[in-house]
C-alpha cells in the first residue's frame, strides 16, 4: 500500500485491529513452520526413544526424517517410490527397509507403515544395523558424521551421485539447521566421511549437466521406464503436465532409476532451492500421465513433496519450475496458457491427484509468462509486530510475526480478506515467503495495491 492512502489514527487502527486480529502481541518472529503442525509430544518422544534405543544421534534421525516427509505421516499414504511414513520405510524391489525394520524390531510391517512411533524405531533400527555392519563402534557412534554411509545406503539409491545427493541432504539439514512439527534442530559444522561417496560425481557439477536446459543436472532414469523416441519429429510436444512427486527429490530421482518403477518424468524440481534434475531427454516420452497419447505430447515435471502438505511449495520451487516451463513452451511453440500447462489430474482418465489444491496456478501462469518481480515492503503495524497468515485472509492461521519497521520482500499479491490498516482499507494481501502472507493495508510497498512486475497469486 501507497502512504496516500493513509488516513487513519491511532483509535480508528485500534478498532480495526480488534476486528481483523491483525496485529499480535509482541512476540518474537518465529521461523515459517509450514503446513498444520501435529501434537509435537509424541513424535518427539518417538525420537526420543528410537535415538536411546538403538544409539543413533537423534538430530540424525530427525533430519533424516524431515528429508523424507517433513516428518509427515501423510495419513498413511505411501510415498510414489513405496515408502511409508515419515521415515519412509519401503518394501519395493531393491529397497527393503520395511522387512529389516520388521525383522529387527520384531513390530508388524502394518504398525511400521502406520504408527508414527513404531516407523521411527524401525527406522533407527535399520540405521543401527547398517552402522554395526560397516563397523561403526560404540566409540563412535555419537560422532554424527560417521554416519554418512548407513544414511546412504537407507537412500538405497542404486546410482552413487543419488546416492550422494540423498546423504548430503540429510547433512545440509544437519548444517543449516530447521523446525517442523514441534521439532528444532540447531544448525552445527559437519564434516560427513563419505567413504566411496567422496569420489562420486556431485550432481550438477561437471559430467552431470543436462544436455536440454542449462540449469538442471542429469540423473537419467532406468531404460525400462520410458520410451526412446525422437520427439518433436516423431510426436509433437503440445503439453507441460505439472506434477506433485509423492516424494523426496532425491528419492524421486532414484526411483526413476529403479527398473521398477515403471514410471518416469523429464524434470524434477527441489523444493528446498528450486535445484533441478533431469531424468529423461526431451526427445523421449516419460511415463508420467497415465495416458499415452498425453505422455507422447508433453514434458511431464515433478516437484518434491506431498499434495496433502503445502509447506514443500516454495517460492522457490514455483519459480525455478516456472522458469523451465517458459524455456520449455518458447522451445516447443506451446501456449502459455492452463489449456497446455495442466495439471496431473487433468490428464484424461487421471487416477492421480496432483498437483492438489494447494498449487497455486496464478502464481506460476504469471511466473511462466514473464511476471517475476520481486517486490519490498516495510511493516507498520501498531503493535511491535504483525501476524503473518499461511493464506491471503484473516481466516486463515497465524503462522508466524514480523516486527514493526522491518523489511520483507514480496513474491506475490493475491486477494483476500478486506482488512483496515495504517494504509487503509484493502483485500491486498502479501506473499512474503513460503505460505506466509500479510495484509497490504500494514505494509509500506510504495504503490497502491498491486507492485508492478510482481506477479498475483
Ligand atoms: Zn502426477
Amino acid at each position: 500500500m501507497s502512504v496516500r492512502t493513509f488516513h487513519g489514527g491511532r483509535l480508528l487502527l485500534a478498532l480495526t485491529t480488534a476486528l481483523t486480529g491483525a496485529v499480535a502481541v509482541a512476540s518474537p518472529a518465529v521461523a515459517d513452520p509450514g503446513g498444520t503442525p501435529a501434537p509435537a509430544a509424541p513424535l518427539a518422544v518417538a525420537f526420543d526413544t528410537a535415538a536411546a534405543r538403538y544409539d543413533v544421534p537423534r538430530d540424525l534421525l530427525v533430519a533424516l526424517g524431515y528429508a523424507e516427509s517433513r516428518l509427515d505421516m501423510h495419513a498413511s499414504t505411501p510415498s510414489a517410490a513405496g515408502g511409508h511414513g515419515l521415515m519412509h520405510l519401503a518394501s519395493t524391489p531393491g529397497v527393503r527397509t520395511l522387512d529389516e525394520a520388521a525383522a529387527l524390531t520384531r513390530l508388524s510391517p502394518a504398525a511400521l507403515r502406520t504408527e508414527p512411533a513404531a516407523n521411527v524405531l524401525g527406522a533407527a533400527a535399520v540405521l543401527r544395523s547398517y552402522a554395526d555392519q560397516a563397523g561403526l563402534t560404540a566409540a563412535t557412534r555419537d560422532d554424527v558424521n560417521v554416519w554418512y554411509g548407513p544414511v546412504a545406503r537407507y537412500g538405497a539409491s542404486s546410482e552413487a551421485p543419488v546416492a550422494r545427493l540423498y546423504a548430503d541432504t540429510v547433512y545440509d539439514l544437519l548444517r543449516v539447521g530447521f523446525t517442523g512439527r514441534g521439532e528444532a534442530v540447531a544448525g552445527r559444522p559437519v564434516a560427513p566421511r563419505r567413504g566411496g561417496l567422496e569420489r562420486a560425481a556431485v550432481l550438477g557439477g561437471i559430467g552431470t549437466l543436462s544436455t536440454d536446459y542449462g540449469p538442471a543436472a542429469w540423473a537419467p532414469a532406468s531404460t525400462s521406464n520410458y520410451t526412446v523416441a525422437s520427439r518433436p519429429g516423431s510426436h509433437p510436444v503440445t503439453h507441460i503436465v505439472i506434477h506433485t512427486a509423492q516424494g523426496s527429490y532425491s528419492g524421486t530421482v532414484s526411483w526413476f532409476q529403479n527398473p521398477a518403477a515403471q514410471a518416469s518424468a523429464h524434470y524434477t524440481l527441489r523444493s528446498s532451492d528450486g535445484a533441478v534434475t533431469q531424468s529423461v531427454r526431451e526427445k523421449d516420452i516419460a511415463w508420467h500421465a497415465g495416458n499415452w497419447t498425453y505422455n507422447t505430447q508433453s514434458i511431464g515435471i515433478e516437484h518434491e513433496g506431498y499434495v496433502d502438505n503445502p509447506a514443500w511449495l516454495t517460492d522457490a520451487m514455483y519459480r525455478a519450475s516456472a522458469a523451465l516451463t517458459r524455456s520449455l513452451a518458447t522451445k516447443y511453440g506451446i501456449p502459455k496458457d492452463r489449456a497446455h500447462i495442466i495439471a496431473h489430474h487433468e490428464v484424461p482418465g487421471a487416477t492421480h491427484t496432483d498437483p492438489g489444491p494447494n498449487w497455486n496456478w496464478t502464481y506460476y501462469l504469471q511466473l511462466v509468462n514473464g511476471v517475476t518481480g520481486i517486490g519490498s515492503g516495510t511493516v507498520i503495524a501498531s503493535a511491535s509486530s504483525l501476524n503473518v497468515r499461511s493464506g491471503p485472509g484473516v481466516s486463515h492461521p497465524v503462522v508466524g510475526s514480523v516486527t514493526d519497521g522491518a523489511t520483507v520482500a514480496v513474491y506475490c499479491q493475491a486477494v483476500g480478506s478486506t482488512v483496515t490498516g495504517p494504509y487503509g482499507t484493502t483485500a491486498v494481501w502479501n506473499r512474503i515467503g513460503t505460505n506466509r502472507y500479510v495484509s497490504d493495508a500494514y505494509l509500506l510497498t510504495g504503490h497502491d495495491g498491486y507492485i508492478p512486475n510482481v506477479p498475483r497469486c
